[in-house]
């Protein structure tokens, strides 16, 4: 969420993101507060003028406007606010670290004090980033359910993107937020998308609270239906 409070972010999937892999050998429970949107996910690059390109961003507007709508003004009465990072992962490189933390000392002289011991006891690194588990973020104002930070450079991104973003084409929804209700959000993006889309909701095996709303063009899906359906006429002549 980005209004008031903020929590956005997220996490994996069979394309398991990167961060939530490391997130679980550093903490052993939640994962990820951090979209994986950021991770590699083994496809090409998208031309800018591509349709994959376009429809993901059209999918990250809407993603946005969902929240804007559905999730901000929710936060301050959210009973279980993600910025506690109790359930969730952080993920911020150096300079949010160093900001929200409100750190004085060089990088490597934060690394050697948390190689020792002596460093927040909740943060980990690890792949040259950091990584805030099971104590409230600094930012997070409790009084208010808000996020001191918000709209400042600071936010970690995925601050931004949690509960609901976009990933390779199609949508994550993080339902550790209990403002995300799956039925408006897919009424939602089909509206967005207009015509020509089906929208199929896939909860990921491990995590299921990481439910997917994968986007298919209706036209090519019907016509990969017929050429299954000519292949299997043709197997059986
Ligand atoms: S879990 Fe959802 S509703 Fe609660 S504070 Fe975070 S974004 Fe807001
Ligand atoms: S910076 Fe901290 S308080 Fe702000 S949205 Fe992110 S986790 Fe929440």
């Amino acid at each position: 969420m980005r209004g008031a409070p903020v929590c956005t972010e997220d996490c994996g999937s069979i394309r398991l993101p990167q961060p939530l892999r490391l997130a679980g050998a550093l903490f052993k429970t939640a994962i990820v507060f951090e979209p994986i949107a950021r991770a590699s996910s083994g496809r090409l690059p998208m031309s800018p003028r591509s349709p994959r390109h376009l429809l993901a961003k059209t999918l990250t507007a809407a993603a946005a406007a969902y929240q804007a709508e559905n999730i901000i003004s929710h936060c301050p009465q959210c009973a279980k606010p993600c910025c506690r990072l109790d359930q969730l992962v952080l993920e911020l490189d150096w300079k949010e670290l160093k900001a929200i933390w409100q750190l004085k000392e060089t990088r490597k002289e934060f690394d050697q004090r948390l190689a020792a011991g002596k460093g927040p006891k909740e943060i980990r690194a690890g792949n040259g980033l950091y990584y805030g588990h099971q104590k409230a973020c600094p930012a997070f104002d409790e009084a208010h359910g808000s996020c001191k930070v918000y709209d400042q450079d600071i936010k970690p991104p995925g601050c931004s993107d949690f509960p609901v973003y976009e990933n390779d084409g199609d949508l994550i929804a993080d339902l550790r937020c209990e403002a995300v209700d799956l039925e408006v959000l897919t009424d939602w993006i089909t509206r967005a998308l207009g015509p020509g889309y089906r929208i199929v909701q896939s909860a990921d095996e491990q995590f299921p609270f990481i439910v997917t709303l994968l986007v298919t063009r209706i036209a090519a899906a019907e016509t990969s239906s017929r050429r299954n359906a000519t292949k299997a006429r043709v197997q059986r002549q």
